[in-house]
């Protein structure tokens, strides 16, 4: 009896949902969520026409992954601690930045993802881009220095017939060209193909499947 009161209490912290530090949702919380998502996208792409067709009213589905610049230096010069009140308080100020339906989860250390879905396409960029200004400008100090903290996003368009992993890695490849690129950046991983500086997973991925 006791064994199966002890494994209902394993399941039960298994399953519990928000990160602990953060309070945001946890990368478990990710997985089901964007599953649904998922299936909200390939559910619209059929309308019995068999033709595929965007979300109601031209609204898109967004992701973007955030990751705080050089956090391991500010660890190292500030101690796990006071890193530890920096992802707090960054994560309080990207709750206050999003919409009510948007949702936000803390993916890993100090990396971070933010789903923004049926956004107008053209309305994207400013969430996102006043979070990274916003960051920029808060005067973390440390005793009496002035701390600078900034972070690089990476966003991308959910597109029918993309899996979990297809989509956060389109995020995560337009936050490591902001790194490579001086950081501080929001891109959107469709530009940087546009411009020729990411390759067009698309067609890797089509090359693949055949
Ligand atoms: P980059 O700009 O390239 O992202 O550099 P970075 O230093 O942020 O990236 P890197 O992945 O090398 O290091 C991430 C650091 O985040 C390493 C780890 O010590 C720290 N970290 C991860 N989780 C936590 C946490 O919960 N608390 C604190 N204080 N630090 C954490
Ligand atoms: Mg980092
Ligand atoms: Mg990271």
């Amino acid at each position: 009896g006791f064994l199966g009161l002890y494994r209902n209490y394993l399941n039960l912290l298994d399953y519990s949902e928000r990160d602990t530090l953060t309070g945001l949702r946890n990368r478990k919380t990710f997985d089901e969520n964007i599953g649904k998502i998922l299936g909200n996208i390939a559910r619209l792409g059929s309308d019995g026409s068999g033709q595929r067709r965007r979300p109601r009213d031209g609204y898109q589905h967004w992701l973007a992954v955030v990751d705080v610049d050089h956090f391991k230096r500010v660890n190292d010069q500030f101690g796990h601690l006071y890193g530890d009140e920096v992802l707090l308080l960054l994560a309080r100020i990207m709750q206050e930045s999003f919409r009510h339906q948007d949702r936000l989860f803390r993916f890993g250390g100090e990396e971070f993802v933010v789903l923004l879905p049926n956004i107008n396409p053209d309305k994207y960029q400013k969430p996102l881009e006043n979070l990274r200004q916003t960051i920029k400008s808060i005067p973390f100090r440390f005793r009496d220095a002035r701390v600078e903290i900034t972070i690089s996003i990476g966003a991308t368009l959910f597109r029918p017939g993309d899996h979990t992993t297809d989509v956060f890695e389109r995020a995560d490849k337009a936050v490591y060209f902001a790194k490579g690129n001086g950081r501080n950046q929001l891109h959107h991983h469709a530009d940087l193909v546009a411009a020729g500086h990411l390759a067009d997973d698309a067609k890797i991925g089509d090359m693949e499947l055949f």
